[in-house]
């Protein structure tokens, strides 16, 4: 039997433990991975060092953000043969609930998400069902492939499903850490008129910036709606939310202006509150959730890129290798040097 290496959550605020095992056997629907890159974000620190997202079982292999090549194949599989190159949708949705049917796949209700529910990509293996792989385009590295299924489709999922972005429309962005500044990148793209970035942080402001904001606001130094509206003299069309605190959620609701729509990416047990209804409903503005992405995002996203229409080569901070899974952690938690996206290289750079 051959063996592989995986990074494993034993308990959160310890270590992921690098354990040798079996190389896991394809139910008849699944593909086997051979994992080239595995992008690391917030939530593998909130599982993994804050334990404040729970996972339904220990030890568990971490990683949810996977790309590599076709290693193996169960015999139902139709559409992929070993060598492809593919992506991974960050949890094995079920694709027959009624929200898969209709490509909500982040809504399925039978989801198993990598790294909290089934074994995920900080391995040198990973098996994943057939239909939640992505084909990875030659243009495309495994290291952006694995960013864009999280880090970059988050957002582009809240500008676009959720919040309908619209050509020669405003947008703020509250939160610049690695979904706020793909956000930024992506509202420029889809062709937002203005951008203002909002954070506390004067190295993720300063990127923000570089990449396209108009305005950017230190939150510490007062009340970012003031600011929106003074330098665009108006409020934002559309607000997108990635801190999940509620002084942020209602900084974005407040520099909405008439028919703006706040779309919160942020999770946490907070509740923050609505402005008084006599305001709100009369400026018909919404407050609208926005989790994870649709597999089509992720698609669409990978087509940009490979046209060169979205460039990611920076949004790479660093590469570890897998038997470094900590310090890669570490780095990610550090927030040192404008960290925007940490990726594990089980294969090798
Ligand atoms: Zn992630
Ligand atoms: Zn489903």
């Amino acid at each position: 039997m051959s063996t592989m290496m995986a990074a494993r959550l034993v308990k959160a605020g310890e270590p992921l433990r690098l354990e040798e095992l079996p190389v896991p056997e394809p139910a008849a629907d699944e593909i086997l991975v051979k994992v080239a890159a595995c992008g690391l974000c917030g939530t593998d620190l909130h599982l993994a060092v804050a334990g404040d997202i729970p996972v339904e079982r220990t030890p568990i292999t971490l990683g949810h953000e996977g790309a590599g090549i076709v290693a193996g194949a169960g015999r139902d599989v139709k559409g992929l043969r070993e060598g492809d190159r593919v992506a991974l949708f960050p949890a094995a949705y079920c694709g027959a609930c009624r929200h898969c049917l209709q490509g909500r796949h982040s809504l399925c209700d039978r989801s198993k998400v990598y790294g909290m529910a089934r074994d995920g990509a900080l391995a040198e293996y990973v098996t994943a069902p057939e239909r939640t792989a992505i084909r990875l385009p030659e243009a495309v590295p495994f290291e952006i492939g694995a960013i864009v299924t999280d880090g970059v489709a988050t957002p582009f999922h809240a500008l676009r499903s959720r919040g309908r972005l619209r050509a020669g429309e405003t947008v703020a962005v509250f939160g610049c850490g690695g979904l706020g500044t793909h956000a930024v990148m992506l509202a420029r793209l889809m062709g937002a008129a203005r951008i203002a970035a909002v954070d506390v942080d004067e190295k993720a402001l300063a990127r923000a910036r570089a990449l396209g904001a108009d305005l950017v606001v230190d939150m510490r130094q007062g009340d970012p709606a003031k600011a929106i509206r003074a330098a665009f003299g108006r409020g934002a069309d559309l607000a997108l939310e990635f801190v999940g605190l509620p002084e942020t959620v209602e900084a974005a609701i407040r520099a909405l202006d008439k028919a703006g729509r706040a779309v919160i990416c942020g999770v946490g047990m907070a509740r923050p509150a609505l402005p008084p209804l006599a305001a709100f409903v009369g400026r018909e503005q919404s407050v609208l959730g926005s989790f994870g992405m649709d597999r089509a995002d992720i698609e669409d996203l990978l087509a940009l890129v490979a046209a060169g229409r979205l460039d990611l080569s920076a949004s790479v901070s660093a590469r570890y290798p897998l038997a470094e899974a900590n310090a890669a952690l570490g780095h990610l938690a550090s927030k040192r040097d404008g960290v925007v996206r940490v990726v594990v290289t089980p294969g090798g750079t």
